[in-house]
């Protein structure tokens, strides 16, 4: 585990000159990684962890999952078809060098159902990750871009296909850019199950395309 992470996270040394921008640097400063480690938790971010891009599993049958049988496939401005498709995915991935893995745990299992706690759970991660990419940018990470977890939670009922109500909060979910999660997960060497048991604990994932 610990060579896996050598191979994948480079840490470099901050130097005394202040930096507008890191567009040239394969690497996060510890000190920018503690901070918005610190920010994520107040979300119930409990990990943060830098990856190169190469380790991002894509495929179309990602999208096949969309469109036939999941229910938010034409309903939310977070997933297809409003979202890029594969050939365009990959173009996006291939302008970035590193990533960020963001890791919370839903407290509110059951997740089969659909109530106020669930969403409200969803919404703080959601506006958490969001959060923590608006930080990066201010600190010179001006490409940083959020793929969040499940479809967009922030209003009840989204207005797909009318207008966006918070468009500055709205990102698509990382499955959306035909990213295959549970292979990418393995590529970094972390171990994930799908959760059967409805009162299983299960895990949040979101991405931070970085630089
Ligand atoms: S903010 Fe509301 S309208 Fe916009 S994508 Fe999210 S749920 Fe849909």
């Amino acid at each position: 585990m610990a060579q896996q992470e050598r191979k994948i996270v480079e840490f470099s040394r901050p130097n005394n000159k202040k930096k507008t921008s890191f567009r040239n640097e394969i690497s996060i400063p510890d000190e920018v990684l503690k901070r918005i480690s610190e920010k994520g938790k107040q979300y119930g971010i409990e990990t943060i962890r830098p990856f190169t891009v190469d380790n991002f599993e894509l495929a179309e049958w990602v999208g096949l999952k969309c469109r036939y049988g999941c229910s938010q496939f034409g309903t939310n401005w977070s997933c297809p078809p409003a979202t890029p498709g594969l050939a365009k995915a990959r173009a996006i991935i291939s302008e970035y060098s590193l990533a960020l893995l963001l890791v919370g745990t839903h407290k509110w299992t059951n997740f089969y159902v659909n109530n106020n706690k669930k969403r409200s759970e969803q919404v703080r991660y959601w506006k958490g990750t969001v959060s923590l990419e608006r930080q990066l940018f201010l600190d010179g990470y001006d490409k940083a871009f959020s793929l969040v977890s499940g479809a967009c939670a922030l209003c009840k009922e989204c207005a797909y296909p009318e207008a966006c109500r918070f468009p500055t909060e709205k990102r698509p979910t990382i499955e959306s850019l035909s990213i295959d999660v549970i292979g990418t997960l393995k590529n970094l060497g972390i171990d994930t199950t799908v959760a059967k048991d409805p009162k299983e604990l299960f895990k949040y994932y979101a991405v931070i395309l970085l630089v």
